[in-house]
Order: C-alpha cells, then sequence, then structure tokens
C-alpha cells in the first residue's frame, strides 16, 4: 500500500473504527498485529507531557485524559504521568514517543517546528482559526488526514486533545501603542507568531512554561506570552508584568495534541485503540470548556484584586502583524511541498469558514455588545 492510501484509510474515522499499523502491512496483518478486536490483556503505557504535572487546565486534562482510559477499559489500560522533566524534558516529548520511550505525549505541534515547520499548522496560525473552526478543519475539513500524514515518518499518531480558545496577547512592562513599541522586544512567544515579533524588529524566545515567569521576573526576556486568563494567573505572571494584553493574535485557538507510538497503538485491540482516540476527543472538548469556564473568573480576579491593566493592542499595530503573519505563513508553505498541501487545505478552510461564521458568530457576537 503507499503511503498515501495508507493515510487515507487511516483517517479520522477509521482510527476511532478500527485498529492501524504500520505503512506498508496488509489489512490482514493489521488485525493480526492489534490482537483482534478486544482482549482480557492488560498494558501499561507511560505519557510524557510537556507541561508541569497538575498543571491546571493542560496538566489536569492529562490526568483526567488517563482516568477516563483506566475507566473507559476498565482498568485493562493503565498509564502513568510523566510532567515535564520527570522522564524527559519538555521539549523532548516527540522525539520520547517517536523513539519509544512512552507510548503517548500531550504537548502542542508548533513545538516541533524543529522537526517538521508544516507541524505548526496543527497547533496554531497567527491570525488563523479560531478553536471550533479548528476542530472542524480537523473532525471535517480534511485537516486531520494531513496532520497524520505528517507524523507518520517519525512513527507517531497525532490526535486532538485539548484547545485553549483564544489566548491572551501577553504580558508586557510598557505599553504597545505602535508596531515600533515591539523593535527590540525580547519576548516569550512560540511558533510562528515569534517569527512575526523578529520580523518587527524583537526577539522571540521560546520557554517552556515552567520556565517563564522567573525569566520574565529577572528580566531575561521583557514580555511574554503564555495562555489566558486561567493559567497566567497560575503562574502568577501578574507580578512580574503591569499590561496585559488582548486580543492573542497568534493564537486564536490553540489545538493540544496527544502524540501516540505507533507501534505501541498497533498492538492493542480495537477497542483500546477506540477507547484511546475517543477519549482523547473527549478531553479536546472538555479542556476548551474548562478554559471558557475558567478564564472568565480568573479574568476577574486579575482586574479587580491585582489590579491588573487590561489594553487592547491598537488597530495600526493589529494591522501591521497581520500583514507579516500572513508573509510568514505563505513563505512556509513555499518552502516545503507538504507544508504547501496542509497551507491549501488551512487556507481555503479559512476562508469558507469566514464567511459562515461573519454571519453567525461574529454576526451574533456583536449584538451583545
Ligand atoms: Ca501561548
Amino acid at each position: 500500500m503507499k503511503r498515501r492510501d495508507f493515510v487515507k484509510k487511516l483517517g479520522a474515522g477509521a482510527l476511532v473504527a478500527g485498529s492501524v499499523a504500520t505503512a506498508g502491512c496488509s489489512g490482514q496483518q493489521q488485525v493480526a498485529k492489534s490482537g483482534g478486536a478486544s482482549s482480557a490483556k492488560s498494558y501499561r503505557w507511560k505519557i510524557v507531557t510537556t507541561w508541569p504535572k497538575n498543571f491546571p487546565g493542560m496538566g489536569t486534562a492529562v490526568n483526567k485524559l488517563v482516568a477516563l482510559i483506566d475507566q473507559m477499559s476498565a482498568g485493562r489500560l493503565k498509564i502513568d504521568v510523566f510532567g515535564a522533566g520527570e522522564l524527559v524534558p519538555a521539549f523532548e516529548v516527540f522525539d520520547a514517543v517517536s523513539s519509544g520511550t512512552a507510548e503517548m505525549g500531550h504537548g502542542a505541534a508548533y513545538y516541533w517546528k524543529g522537526k517538521s515547520e508544516a507541524a505548526q499548522f496543527f497547533s496554531t496560525v497567527p491570525f488563523g482559526l479560531t478553536a471550533q473552526e479548528m476542530n472542524a478543519w480537523l473532525y471535517y475539513g480534511g485537516g486531520m488526514e494531513l496532520w497524520q500524514e505528517l507524523y507518520q515518518p517519525f512513527g507517531l499518531i497525532p490526535v486532538a486533545a485539548g484547545n485553549t480558545g483564544v489566548q491572551m496577547g501577553g504580558w508586557f512592562n510598557k505599553e504597545i501603542n505602535s508596531p515600533a513599541d515591539l523593535e527590540g522586544l525580547k519576548m516569550r512567544i512560540p511558533g510562528l507568531g515569534g517569527e512575526v515579533l523578529r520580523r518587527l524588529g524583537g526577539t522571540p524566545v521560546n520557554l517552556p512554561g515552567g520556565e517563564i515567569f522567573t525569566s520574565l521576573q529577572s528580566g531575561t526576556i521583557d514580555a511574554t506570552e503564555w495562555v489566558g486568563p486561567y493559567n497566567d494567573l497560575a503562574f502568577g505572571l501578574h507580578k512580574a508584568a503591569k499590561y496585559y494584553y488582548s486580543p492573542g493574535w497568534h493564537e486564536p485557538g490553540t489545538t493540544l495534541e496527544c502524540i501516540i507510538n505507533q507501534k505501541a497503538f498497533a498492538e492493542l485491540p480495537a477497542d483500546l485503540q477506540a477507547i484511546v482516540t475517543n477519549a482523547c476527543k473527549a478531553i479536546n472538548v472538555d479542556l476548551l470548556s474548562e478554559f471558557t469556564a475558567r478564564n472568565n473568573a480568573a479574568l476577574h480576579k486579575l482586574l479587580t484584586e491585582h489590579k491588573v491593566e487590561l489594553r487592547s493592542f491598537p488597530e495600526d499595530v493589529l494591522k501591521e502583524l497581520r500583514r507579516v503573519a500572513d508573509k510568514v505563513v505563505a513563505e512556509l508553505a513555499d518552502r516545503d511541498p507538504m507544508a504547501k498541501r496542509i497551507f491549501t487545505s488551512f487556507h481555503k478552510f479559512r476562508e469558507q469558514v469566514a464567511a459562515w461564521d461573519n454571519i453567525s458568530e461574529r454576526a451574533y457576537l456583536n449584538t451583545r455588545i
């Protein structure tokens, strides 16, 4: 079977419905290798995460995920959670799961741009899709199949497993009144958003969550973004910066991922495979709901108790960020044929969904102003 055909077969529906084996196996071999539809055999897996263990939101979602898998499998698949640095450092999660050191990982695809720049499309793109639009693209717009194809050579199966919703623009110790205020700014901002900052004269830095507060407080970085009120409050970022900017133009709906080692997945019986992928799907929705609910309360606390100064990026700053971001994303697509295919699918979907969202979500939200 050609890789393309295999990946097509591996599409979102196939993942839920049945067994998946490594490329090149016949259908019969896949069934044999997966151990059939179900079995009494028990499995013990490890999941490594890019977040600190038990971190509110992302970390606790992983705890929920493994508890759900344990419950749904009646204890036949138990998964031990390792936070960032416990088994491997945060940014070695991809390699650890690819090599089989751990069977699963939880993180965000833009952390792996060093493996493939195109991976960034599957976390978030500046001025890209919102959370609901990302889910629509992944599940019903061809995104999932492209993501699986991209990770296939690494021996990994990606699954969407959480979304932050629209993030915040970040924490600054000076006001951003014009694009020139971004010049010389050393800011923790990952992915394509970081590249946009670089083009505007800033210095993007990629730090795991657990290192942000100390870096900001010590002045190693001038500014940072992290997620939104709920997570930012948990890290105490308001203690190290004065201004809190909206919106998160660089992360309009960041998909978090579970990556699964292909070989380990293939060894599971079909029912456990379905449990793993569907539990991830449940967590994908659950985490977005949790963020939406908890961000409200945390924002209120930041503004009333901690007297944080809320700011919006001025129109001309957002316009310039958008101009540069479109260029950065288009250039990424031009560097690599796979990135081009993903960009084409993503871009087309964004155009189409915008037409609908403008007369639905946007039109409705405007009535509430
Ligand atoms: Ca972020």
